[in-house]
């Protein structure tokens, strides 16, 4: 019997057309698959089998009725617990909303249900979205199916575990400075972050309103196509949403492994590479270019000389933000609620025991860097860099179609190694965040494991605002000769669990 749990999105929703299998069946094969590894992956928080199971009934009914069904009606989905969902519960990954269960759906909650998708659960993240490697949830770290000892990523390691475990074909990531693609680069697997805007926010938990974006985890980059077509579009419910239609991500899918690749000009930023990347991370960077070479592309290599103050600017960016948007956190309104005296104390107990030390470094942080006496020597000054940085981007886009570097400077380190050494975790982030302060879209995707240590490398495409099909194009060309090279697609080369008996 096939193990469907193998199959890509595109693949499974082919197969139910085809009568070959039903939602029920492959709904209950993630649900199987869930209950074997998740006790060692923990990728998920909360699952939801009977909702899950529900759904996927009503699909198979609906289909034996002869309806017309939407692309991926029946497709199991993961969600990042980011994301409101009615009836299930959702704490961002934090103590201070444990067992808070939201009175309303997300937006692309509502598009998921509307698009017919069974949704299995909701999955582990840093608390807040704050961090890159998933030990800041205040309910445990999620851990990297590759190697159980090393991190999955984060802030969305728990959406990203879950593809690389097999547990999920499909999941939702939020992507602030890299949430979706260093999660995606150190699993082994896809993940996009759409032009700022490009999908509405309106229900997802809010850590950096000017740089939060909603985007899809999968395993191939046409699964990710098709996941964002699901999600994105206009919505008047968020203020930020782009009023353009969807981009055409699984047409440009195609053309990508149609097509050669001849007149495309791919721009390497010089800036992400050399000093802390690892020999391996920039070997397969490198291959990956002459496979894009090979296929018509003409590489050249581009400056971006401010990216070198990206970090330190997201770093007082994000925070400031931050600070403001978890304010709302409050005892009274949502969640944990520790009563003392007064309404002060109440407060000031409740935020001191449901918030994690991270949350509570970027609090102090952020209210710090908007103080009266420290606004423009801090705030002020990241802003300007943040412009400096669009610039930057406007002049490389002049001379390249697309950006690429290494999505991250390192395969996964090991669960507890850089967790004490907040600079050391920030680092991760490097050549995603310049992304998240320019609203341009981002994608990563495997480009094969690094020889020294066997474990997966990523490679990150960036392209102007609004062109996310572009990426598309270039990464499904990549994937398939990367596929070609290697001997198959990167993700179904990841080890094998070992099923608890
Ligand atoms: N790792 C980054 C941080 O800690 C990115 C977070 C995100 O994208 N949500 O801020």
């Amino acid at each position: 019997m096939t193990d469907w749990t193998r199959a890509s999105a595109a693949q499974m929703a082919a197969a139910m057309k085809a009568g070959e299998v039903t939602s029920v069946e492959l709904t209950q094969a993630h649900l199987d698959r869930i209950a074997a590894v998740d006790a060692d992956v923990h990728a998920f928080l909360h699952v939801d089998a009977e909702g899950a199971l529900a759904t996927a009934r009503e699909v198979d009914e609906a289909r034996a009725a002869g309806e017309e069904l939407p692309a991926l009606a029946g497709v199991p989905i993961a969600v990042k617990d980011i994301l409101v969902t009615q009836g299930m519960p959702t704490t961002a990954g934090s103590r201070i909303l444990e067992g808070w269960e939201p009175p309303y759906d997300a937006t692309v909650t509502r598009k998921i249900r509307e698009a017919r998708m069974p949704i299995l659960g909701k999955t582990n993240m840093d608390e807040f979205a704050m961090g890159s490697s998933t030990e800041h949830s205040g309910y445990g770290p999620t851990r990297n199916p590759w190697d159980l000892d090393r991190i999955p990523g984060g802030s969305g390691g728990g959406s990203a575990a879950s593809l690389a475990a097999w547990e999920a074909p499909l999941a939702i990531g939020s992507d602030t400075g890299g949430s979706i693609r260093q999660p995606a680069s150190v699993t082994g697997t896809v993940g996009v972050k759409p032009t700022y805007g490009g999908v509405s926010r309106y229900g997802a938990i809010a850590l950096a309103s000017s740089l939060d974006q909603l985007g899809p985890c999968a395993r191939t980059v046409e699964d990710a196509a098709y996941l964002h077509e699901v999600m994105g579009g206009h919505d008047p419910m968020d203020a930020t949403s782009l009023d353009e239609p969807v981009p055409s991500c699984v047409d440009a899918a195609r053309q990508g492994r149609e097509e050669d690749l001849a007149g495309v000009r791919i721009g390497v930023i010089k800036e992400l590479s050399g000093e802390g990347y690892q020999a391996g991370v920039e070997q397969r960077f490198e291959e990956s270019l002459e496979l894009l070479k090979a296929r018509g592309a003409e590489v050249v290599e581009v400056s971006c000389p401010s990216f070198e103050y990206a970090l330190a600017a997201y770093y007082l960016i994000l925070p400031s933000e931050a600070s403001s948007n978890l304010a709302k956190f409050d005892s009274v309104r949502f969640g944990l609620r520790v009563e003392k005296a007064t309404v002060e104390k109440t407060m000031g107990a409740t935020r001191a025991e449901g918030f994690g030390d991270e949350v509570k470094r970027r609090i102090i942080l952020g209210t710090y860097a908007l103080s009266a006496g420290y606004y423009d020597a801090y705030y002020g000054s990241a802003q300007k860099v943040r412009t400096l940085i669009q610039r930057d981007f406007a002049a490389a886009f002049e001379q390249a179609d697309v950006l690429v570097s290494p999505t991250t400077p390192t395969t996964p380190f090991k669960l507890g190694e850089r967790l004490d050494d907040p600079l050391a975790m920030y680092l991760n982030d490097v050549a995603t965040i310049p992304a998240n302060l320019a609203g341009i879209p981002g994608m990563s995707l495997p480009s094969g494991t690094a020889p020294e240590d066997g474990l997966p490398t990523g490679f990150q495409i960036l392209a102007p605002a609004h062109e996310d099909a572009r990426m598309y194009r270039i990464g499904a060309a990549l994937e398939k000769a990367l596929a070609e090279q290697w001997g198959g697609h990167l993700t179904a080369q990841a080890p094998e669990l070992e099923v608890a008996k």
